[in-house]
């Protein structure tokens, strides 16, 4: 399954915004967009003067969902498709709410894992259920209703996670279940319960090109 692997760091300055890629170092002062604030490179200093054009504020805005859900260009022009051929919703919005429903995204936001490439590899490895079944599809899309749950409550890594991230608050479309280490999908997300701070509808107009 290709996926990308090179620094993460670089991803955030060059989108010059936090992506939380890392896990905990991105809640600590070791973040790179505290120490360097500039696009990675040689000229990366003098490119934060560079006025940017139309295209170039459409092609970021598509390359920073890309980057912070962790999905490479083929599964995201998929999901593009996905939202456009939906009857209803805004195109954008349906775009972020397909994204947001990935099952390694769900696992991040419920505290389970530190970063969504955390999230995904615990998915690869057999570490969760959606209604009771094991699912290994990072890409799985919940629904409403769905139960994500670990499979094992010993799990210490997914434990020492969910401890860590406690503070973190649970978006508005899960809730928790019970002291079971599991959430359930209350509905899926509206805009506003997305904290992802992008203009998606820059993502639309560049594919509608
Ligand atoms: Fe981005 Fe996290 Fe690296 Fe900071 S530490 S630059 S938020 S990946």
């Amino acid at each position: 399954m290709a996926r990308y692997t090179g620094a993460v760091c670089r991803l955030c300055r060059r989108e010059n915004q936090k992506l939380f890629l890392k896990g905990d170092r991105c809640y600590s002062e070791k973040c790179a967009m505290a120490r360097r604030a500039f696009p990675p490179g040689q000229h990366g200093q003098n490119q934060m003067r560079r006025k940017t054009s139309e295209y170039g504020l459409q092609l970021r805005a598509k390359q920073k969902a890309k980057r912070y859900y962790g999905v490479l260009e083929s599964q995201f022009a998929k999901y593009f498709e996905m939202a456009e051929r939906k009857q209803t919703g805004i195109t954008g919005e349906n775009l972020l709410r397909i994204l947001e429903s990935r099952l390694d995204n769900v696992v991040y936001r419920a505290g389970f894992a530190m970063s969504r490439k955390e999230a995904r590899q615990l998915v690869l490895h057999r570490h969760f259920k959606v209604n009771g079944r094991i699912v290994d599809i990072p890409s799985f899309l919940v629904k409403e209703g769905d139960k994500v749950s670990v499979k094992s409550v010993d799990s210490g890594k997914i434990k020492e996670s969910a401890e860590k991230n406690g503070a973190r608050p649970l978006p508005a479309w899960m809730t928790k279940e019970g002291e079971q280490m599991a959430v359930a999908i209350t509905k899926l997300p509206e805009r506003e319960d997305i904290d992802f701070d992008i203009e998606e509808q820059l993502i639309v107009e560049l594919y509608s090109k």
